[in-house]
């Protein structure tokens, strides 16, 4: 490794790799960051909210297979990620509820990333866009950089006493879902930047790097089935968060999950159903009170059913549950069924009994006419498994002990935080990639390299 090699190298310009590469600039440091897309940002650019557990024990309350380590680090070094972005001119409103446990600030994400970007070339640091990681560089078992081609093909090798891995994921590649997520997964719609294709997870691998954790799910949300989600605009305005005070029933007509405990953790359960797909059903009180209403306070709601109808989602709006028996046979749903289970459910819970499924958080009945039915399917935003990190973002070895010198992740490219549970993206994203950055900084450099 010469002399000129720089303090961090970033792959992945979203939440992480920016909060990363713009926290060791500001310090001093020496970066060059490595962007696949024509344009930095990532997912980071549709999402709002810094938000997470307020404290350690409820984060493990709602997560209790992730790592501790990681939780602890998330929480610890969530005040600081807040007022490192506060500390660059943006603004962080103040907290609100987020998911009913969570607390979190509506941030405008797009001004933070653009101010990070320029904090870097400001201080005479690189960042290359369009550029693509074909392999990283080791030495004596340290990673030392990175080879990249620049977009007009030719190859860039980066030297780097620390190489931060922040691609975002997985979820971009058909064939990586199939094989973490379910089978079924492969088919489903992609509700994110769709450059984050595994590459991050690809190179750390190669370099012997841990993955986890087995199992450990997706944060995504219902979707109406068989919309196109190719404009962004249709990630937020059509996601069906709504469900957590719907029945939702599968192709056999019957409910499976606890609809009530969030929509992502339903999204999740409905990938495993025959087909990954399942109808929705609403009633007038559930449309006037959630699904044209607000889902976060600060968002203006929006009559989300009415957008998937225009937009060609399968749905209807039935005078009566009668109506559901000439549920037409190609939506390939038994109508009768389902409108069988309304009226059981509505019965059950009207006579203050509990139904199996349980519903922990909202038990009333959907009894006012008319209904709103919708055929909805999982879409996936990103992926918790990943290169298992410590609480510094080490990236850690599948075999052996410690961690691989030289090597971090953050962002969604890390795992072990999650399993089969969310408390936000942005937030491990912005303190693991901060946490990168202190490592990159305070970390063991090579004797070589001098600082
Ligand atoms: C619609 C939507 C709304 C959301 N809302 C919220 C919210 O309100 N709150 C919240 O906490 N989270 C939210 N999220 C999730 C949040 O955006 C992500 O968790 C967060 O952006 C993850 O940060 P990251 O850096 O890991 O990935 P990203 O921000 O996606 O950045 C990854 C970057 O890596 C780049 N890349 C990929 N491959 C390569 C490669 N080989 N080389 C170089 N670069 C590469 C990508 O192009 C991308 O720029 C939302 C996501 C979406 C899509």
């Amino acid at each position: 490794m010469g002399a000129d090699a720089v303090d961090l190298l970033v792959i992945g310009g979203g939440m992480a790799g920016l909060s990363a590469a713009a926290r060791v600039a500001a310090e001093g440091g020496s970066v060059v960051l490595v962007e696949k897309a024509e344009r930095t940002g990532g997912s980071a650019r549709f999402a709002g909210f810094v938000w997470s557990a307020p404290t350690v024990e409820e984060l493990r309350r709602v997560n209790p297979d992730g790592e501790p380590e990681l939780a602890a680090a998330l929480i610890d070094g969530f005040a600081e990620g807040v007022e490192w972005i506060r500390s660059l001119g943006v603004e962080c409103r103040p907290p609100v509820p987020v998911l009913g446990f969570g607390r979190g600030h509506q941030v405008d994400t797009n001004h933070y990333l653009d101010t990070c970007e320029r904090l870097i070339r400001d201080r005479g640091q690189e960042v290359l866009t369009g550029t693509w990681t074909r392999t990283l560089l080791t030495e004596d078992g340290r990673v030392t950089g990175a080879e990249c081609l620049l977009p007009d093909g030719s190859p860039r090798r980066i030297e780097a006493a620390w190489t931060l891995l922040a691609t975002g994921g997985f979820q971009g590649d058909p064939r990586l879902r199939a094989e973490h997520l379910h089978p079924q997964a492969e088919h489903v719609g992609l509700r994110a930047n769709p450059h984050s294709r595994g590459d991050g997870l690809a190179l750390g691998r190669a370099a012997g790097g841990a993955f986890g954790k087995k199992d450990a799910g997706f944060y995504g949300h219902l979707m109406p089935a068989g919309v196109s989600l190719a404009d962004p605009a249709r990630f937020v305005d059509l996601a069906l968060y709504y469900s957590e005070h719907a029945l939702l029933f599968d192709t056999t007509g019957e409910r499976f999950v606890d609809e009530t405990v969030g929509d992502h953790l339903t999204t999740m359960a409905l990938l495993e159903r025959p087909g990954a797909r399942g109808l929705l059903v609403a009633d007038a009180r559930v449309h006037r009170e959630w699904i044209s209403a607000s889902y976060v306070e600060g968002i203006p709601g929006v009559d989300k059913f009415q957008l998937c109808h225009r937009a060609g989602a399968r749905s209807a709006v039935a005078d009566s549950l009668a109506d559901f028996e000439s549920m037409p046979e190609e939506w390939g749903f038994p109508g009768a069924t389902i409108r069988d289970r309304i009226e059981e459910f509505n019965a059950t819970v009207g006579a203050g009994g509990t139904t199996e499924p349980g519903r922990l958080l909202d038990s009333r009945p959907l009894d006012e006419p008319p209904f709103y039915v919708i055929e909805t399917a999982p879409a996936v935003t990103f992926t918790f498994g990943g290169l298992l990190i410590d609480a510094g973002a080490h990236v850690v070895p599948a075999e052996g002990r410690g961690t691989i010198p030289g090597l971090l992740a953050a962002g969604a490219d890390a795992g072990g935080l999650y399993r089969r549970a969310y408390a936000g993206g942005l937030a491990p994203a912005l303190v693991f990639g901060l946490a990168a950055a202190r490592t990159a900084l305070t970390g063991t450099r090579p004797a070589a390299l001098g600082r």
